[in-house]
């Protein structure tokens, strides 16, 4: 059973849209189960009915017809419990309700299984059965297992299938969208740009060529040149390998001057202008799907080499590609798993909005986004990448919606929407050079969240009363080497400048977590948990000292430095930091520098941190709290994974108290204590931090006249008491709607960020 699950899935996998999906699934299923009947009901949820979608054995024509009330009939009982009914005698059962237009016979054995995905009840796989039979456990299992694993095929090839039609021109305009989670606010109508990772075959979109002769060319060079390689490799290996194994080479020299697999490459391109990557793409898939659906475990295998030789083409290709993307005014970066570095080769005037398969509100590309300013939607599964290349897409950040190609009416209601943004940005702007102070006169600084130099924007830096957060991994990120201590010096000296003398808050390296760098790769299994932050800097003192040199050095003739230490388990690890940064400072006095010993702080984002935080305020000179991955380890969520994602919610009151905690045990200490994560950055957090009383908060630009607007509405009085009612609640939705009440009476609900 469990081969022939896994063939109807790869199967299922490579369909091109929704209708050829069901058709493979019920053909293999009433094969599978031997019985006389396979159907699927999709519910559709508008229209509150069980729609006959695909049929073996009914009459094909009801197809699409055929239509159940919603919650009626055994098909609808499935749907109601959630759970597989299995009946042997299907018209004794008082919710049977006979159905018209499909042929239906008198039949008896029936057995329905929901497919659910995201708790909500897709469709109904059924098998029906003329002679009384009831169905054996491991068919009820088999059936179960595979609309559990149906149930994201469904919806991947429901959103492929939209857009399908889109590129076939038989409905140009869609007023469907996909939903994803909302990241960053705002909306924004552009044209969608594919980033896609180098070699990453699945991610490499549709393109239009105009010369395919050129194409052909380049295509068949990039085969040539993988042959060269592999001939090497052979000769290479000669002396290591059995004569058995060197024939293994000979086996992919073969797949790749096979004709089927070039040759369908080269008709796509001459036939369909696409261009040489695309092709290679289509073609190599086709054939994995092919050789994945075989029942032989050996043949099955040889599917991984043929990605493997369509990885290494790809690679040619990409070596060729020479005068890179063109990226139109207002560019829609979408992608698999859109990095940071991506985000930041698009040119800056040019990107207005990013899109991702992976991903939520708190990955690192998300916090880009915001700080640029652009709307986001993170964690779109259903996303087809590879098709939505050059359309006109709409990007609803506060509704996590994804349009492609909109109708004009979607266009005409999300024109107005932006019209009433630019009015809301206009009355922020009254707010410039105010300063943040609430209305019985208390005063609370806003820092900036920066790491980019497009993120120091004109606004950030007029309006932040210093930085709070230099991310200094991000320039280590747009590189190949690790940057020395002369050129790290170039980079912070231009900080500490442009913000003298505010302070400015420089973090060590973070790298690990979510945030790789790509001349330093090393695979986890699990990276959250893994070597990040510190932990790596205590592992390579050379690393770390380079850069707090730099930072030393850069800071000479300022006075405005701080450093700050992301990442802290526990204590032994900031006194081992602190006398690194101790013996940077000394050798720097000994080679003749006048540099003042910066202060230093520590961030809690771990719950140990949380715990000890007292040990830690008596110890550094300030906290930062990063809620962000303070939220990630206290819930048990991976910010970055959309399944979780709606786990994930930093006014969870868990997250509130431990804020609270390490609040109290700054004051305690005379250690102050400010918030460097999207927490702060958040207007409906905002009565709650003044009302704990931290000390600072720094956020992306985009949020700091947001922020302000809040801390002047109220009293630091009211925010006590509103802190007071909101740790009462047990659950984060009691708090966001407690808050946005309050923002609402105060006459704010438009600076809500939904969604979180
Ligand atoms: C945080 O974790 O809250 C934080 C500010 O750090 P980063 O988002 O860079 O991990
Ligand atoms: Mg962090």
């Amino acid at each position: 059973m469990l081969t022939t699950l896994h063939r109807i899935v790869q199967e299922v996998n490579g369909a091109s849209d929704l209708s050829e999906a069901l058709e493979i699934i019920v053909k293999s299923v009433r094969e599978a189960v031997a019985t006389d009947v396979c159907s699927v009901y999709l519910t559709d949820f508008e229209q509150r009915k069980h729609l006959l979608m695909a049929t073996d054995g009914l009459r094909p024509e009801a197809v699409g017809k055929v239509a159940l009330p919603m919650f009626r009939g055994l098909v609808g009982l499935v749907c109601e419990r959630a759970e597989p009914i299995n009946l042997d005698d299907a018209p004794s059962h008082s919710r049977y309700l006979p159905v018209s237009g499909t042929g239906e016979k008198y039949y008896h054995g029936f057995l329905g299984v929901p497919i659910i995905q995201n708790r909500k009840v897709l469709g109904v796989l059924v098998v029906r059965h003329i002679e009384p039979r009831r169905f054996e456990d491991d068919e009820v299992t088999f059936l179960l297992t595979l609309a559990a694993q149906l149930a994201g095929a469904i919806t991947h090839a429901q959103a492929s299938g939209e857009l399908t039609r889109i590129r076939s021109g038989t409905d140009a305009v869609s007023e469907g969208f996909l939903q994803g989670r909302p990241s960053s606010s705002g909306v924004v109508i552009g044209s969608a740009v594919v980033a896609y990772q180098l070699s990453d075959l699945d991610a490499v979109p549709d393109r239009r060529s105009d010369d395919p002769a050129a194409e052909v060319l380049r295509f068949r060079k990039a085969i040539a040149a993988v042959q060269d390689d592999l001939h090497a490799l052979r000769e290479k290996m000669e002396h290591v390998l059995q004569e058995e194994d060197r024939a293994l080479f000979d086996a992919w020299l073969m797949m790749l001057s096979e004709d089927a697999l070039v040759e369908r490459a080269v008709s796509l391109i001459n036939e369909e202008s696409q261009w040489a990557p695309g092709a290679l793409r289509q073609s190599v898939l086709e054939h994995i799907s092919v050789f994945d659906s075989m029942e032989d475990p050996y043949l099955r295998e040889r599917a991984s080499d043929i990605r493997d030789l369509g990885r290494r083409v790809l690679m040619h290709l990409q070596e060729e590609q020479t005068n890179g993307v063109d990226y139109p005014e207002r560019t829609i970066l979408v992608g698999e798993e859109v990095s940071a570095v991506q985000l930041m080769e698009v040119p800056e005037d040019r990107l207005a909005g990013v899109v991702s398969s992976t991903g939520s509100g708190s990955s690192h590309v998300a916090i880009l986004a915001r700080a640029i300013g652009v709307p986001a939607v993170m964690g779109l599964t259903d996303l087809p990448v590879s098709r939505v290349e050059g359309q006109d897409v709409i990007v609803d950040g506060y509704r996590g919606r994804f349009y492609v190609a909109p109708a004009d009416s979607v266009c005409q209601e999300y024109e107005r929407l932006i019209t009433e943004e630019q009015q809301l940005g206009r009355e922020l702007d009254e707010l410039r050079g105010h300063t943040s102070e609430t209305t019985d006169s208390f005063h609370l600084p806003l820092y900036l969240n920066t790491g980019l130099a497009s993120e120091m924007s004109d606004l950030g830096i007029t309006e932040a009363e210093g930085i709070g957060l230099y991310r200094t991994e991000f320039p280590f990120m747009t590189r190949d080497t690790f940057p020395g201590e002369e050129t790290q010096i170039i980079a912070y000296r231009h900080v500490l400048e442009t913000f003298n003398p505010r302070p400015a808050i420089m973090r060590t390296l973070d790298i690990g977590g979510d945030k790789p760098l790509p001349y330093f790769p090393f695979t986890e299994s699990n990276p959250f948990l893994g070597w990040r932050g510190v932990r790596i800097s205590l592992d390579h003192p050379e690393i770390f000292l380079t850069q707090v040199r730099a930072m030393l050095r850069a800071s000479i003739g300022y006075e405005n430095l701080r450093i700050l230490l992301p990442m802290i388990t526990t204590i032994g690890e900031i006194d081992e930091l602190q006398q690194l940064i101790s013996r940077a400072y000394d050798e720097l006095q000994e080679e003749g520098y006048e540099i003042i010993m910066p202060e230093i702080g520590v961030m809690i984002e771990v719950p140990a941190a949380v715990y000890q935080a007292e040990e830690i305020a008596k110890r550094v000179d300030f906290i930062s709290i990063g809620s962000n991955d303070l939220t990630q380890y206290l819930l048990a969520v991976d910010r970055n994974n959309p399944r979780v994602a709606e786990l994930y919610d930093d006014l969870h009151p868990a997250v509130l108290q431990a804020v609270h905690h390490v609040v109290k045990a700054g004051t305690d200490y005379g250690c102050p204590v400010g918030i460097c994560g999207e927490l702060a950055g958040n207007p409906l957090a905002t009565p709650l931090l003044l009302g704990m009383g931290v000390d600072s908060l720094s956020m992306s630009a985009g949020s700091l006249l947001r922020v302000k607007w809040v801390i002047r509405s109220l009293s630091r009085a009211r925010c006590k008491q509103l802190l007071k009612k909101a740790l009462q609640h047990h659950e984060a939705q009691q708090v966001h709607q407690m808050m946005n009440k309050v923002l609402g009476e105060l006459g704010l609900e438009g600076l809500v960020r939904p969604g979180r």
